[in-house]
């Protein structure tokens, strides 16, 4: 079925970079055999799922969106997709996405550009709108993201559906083609709470390959959902975070906010105000650190180990350094261009120091602003993203103003805390989803499957 719906509609919508019919297809069949010998591999065995083309998948072509991975097919598989498979989850596909995952809006994508469902000349978000716009448009029950700075959330909340940017180092980084090692985490795209509750599970957990993963259990978020399908959240507080509501966000999008506040303290939530006076410096900081740690982890694309190889053709004998020059040039876009110049210079000599070292300064007063919020609240709540799904190529000239939208989404990623962004109803000015965050502390994840399942 969702094969079909592929065929009918991903035509206009283009949220996927491959499809293996075959392979699906095939994994069904063996899930079948399982569920009628009574031996399904796990609950959700047999439930087919996208997966975003920065994920290794054996056999399977991985892009990252860009042309410099063009034809390049890994011979293993991702750790999350290694767990899929085991689990029994057909892979639908591979979805599009901004290339390298740089991006708030899928138009950086060397394939063309992915389109909104609820309006087709709309972004679905980025980096990860294709997962996004295929989960949207019932071509996938679920879908994988990876979210560095906001591309699982802010899909999410442009699309009316549900994202989830775990506890950095709780599910695994090995087979993720990185961005900034420090900021990427994958995480689950659904249309439902519980699904997302459900898919986290099942990749979440302990991995020796990557050596930034946390050695403690996933929290019990199933358990956590049910808790708040109760719709009761007494003794709950909610902390609405001042430098991430009010000038800025679209009148539409405040409106909504203020009617999930209202609700959750019809549920019995406390409200209290919070200040993160370092969250205004987010944006700055993030943008110095996730262009060096990029500038870092993009040298490997050297024409040599992967994919594109370019020979120039106006040298007669070109040195290696001829041939990297002309293939890094032909096969990386303009953002990845620009944002491995920025890595580049604030990574040099005489410059580290003001740039880069700063930055990591400002990321450990965000920390502890976070630390600080949290000891009055429980869960801190904003708007997922400043407006709704804006139109294509509304921003794509404009870099600034494409890095605004992850105002409220990159503190969680500076500091590692888990979010979630749940639908929160249309905007009345264009009948838009709008997205509602919410973020806890550390492996703390269950909060904010709770608070969301309450709002839901
Ligand atoms: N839009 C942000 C960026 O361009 C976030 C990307 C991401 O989370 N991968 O960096």
């Amino acid at each position: 079925a969702h094969l079909d719906r592929i065929g009918e509609v991903d035509g206009a919508i283009h949220a996927f970079l491959h499809v293996d019919a075959e392979g699906a297809l095939a994994q069904a069949a063996a899930s079948d055999a399982r569920r009628a010998a009574g031996r399904p591999a796990s609950g959700l065995d047999g439930v087919p799922i996208a997966v975003k083309d920065i994920l290794a998948t054996q056999g399977l072509p991985t892009t990252c969106g860009s042309k410099i991975l063009e034809g390049w097919i890994p011979p293993y598989d991702a750790t999350v997709v290694a767990r899929l498979k085991a689990a029994g989850l057909p892979i639908l596909g591979k979805t599009n996405m901004d290339e390298f995952a740089m991006g708030s809006s899928t138009e950086h994508s060397a394939y063309g550009p992915t389109h909104n469902p609820w309006d087709l000349d709309r972004i679905p978000g980025g980096s990860g709108g294709g997962s996004a716009a295929a989960v949207a448009a019932f071509e996938a029950p679920l879908a994988l993201g990876t979210d560095t700075g906001g591309s699982i959330r802010q899909p999410g909340a442009v699309t009316g559906t549900v994202g989830v940017k775990p506890t950095y180092g709780s599910i695994s980084r090995y087979g993720l083609v990185a961005l900034a090692n420090s900021l990427d985490q994958v995480g689950p795209v659904t249309r439902t709470v519980l699904d997302a509750a459900l898919l986290h599970e099942l990749i979440g957990g302990h991995d020796p390959r990557d050596s930034t993963s946390i050695t403690q259990p996933v929290p019990d978020l199933t358990d956590a959902v049910r808790l708040g399908a109760t719709g009761d959240l007494t003794g709950v507080r909610i902390g609405v975070v001042k430098e991430l509501n009010g000038s800025g966000y679209q009148d539409g999008v405040r409106q909504r906010f203020q009617e999930s506040v209202d609700l959750m303290v019809d549920a019995g939530a406390t409200l209290v105000e919070v200040s993160c006076p370092m969250f205004v410096h987010a944006l700055a900081a993030y943008y110095l650190i996730l262009p060096a740690e990029a500038s870092s982890n993009l040298a490997k694309f050297d024409a040599m180990r992967y994919g594109l190889r370019v020979l120039p053709e106006d040298i007669a004998d070109p040195s290696a350094e001829d041939v990297m020059r002309a293939s890094r040039d032909a096969g990386f876009g303009d953002e990845v261009k620009r944002r491995i110049i920025l890595g580049t210079y604030a990574l040099s000599s005489g410059y580290y120091d003001a740039y880069y070292g700063q930055a990591q300064k400002v990321r450990t007063l965000i920390s502890r602003d976070f630390d600080a919020a949290f000891e009055q609240a429980d869960v801190l709540l904003s708007p997922t993203a400043p407006t709704t799904a804006f139109k294509l190529g509304e921003k794509l000239d404009d870099p600034i103003a494409m890095y605004l939208n992850d105002l409220a989404t990159i503190p969680a990623n500076l500091s590692g805390v888990p979010g979630i962004s749940v639908p929160g109803g249309l905007a009345e000015e264009d009948g838009l989803p709008v997205g509602i965050q919410i973020l806890a502390p550390t492996m703390a994840d269950d909060r904010v499957y709770r608070v969301g399942s309450a709002l839901e």
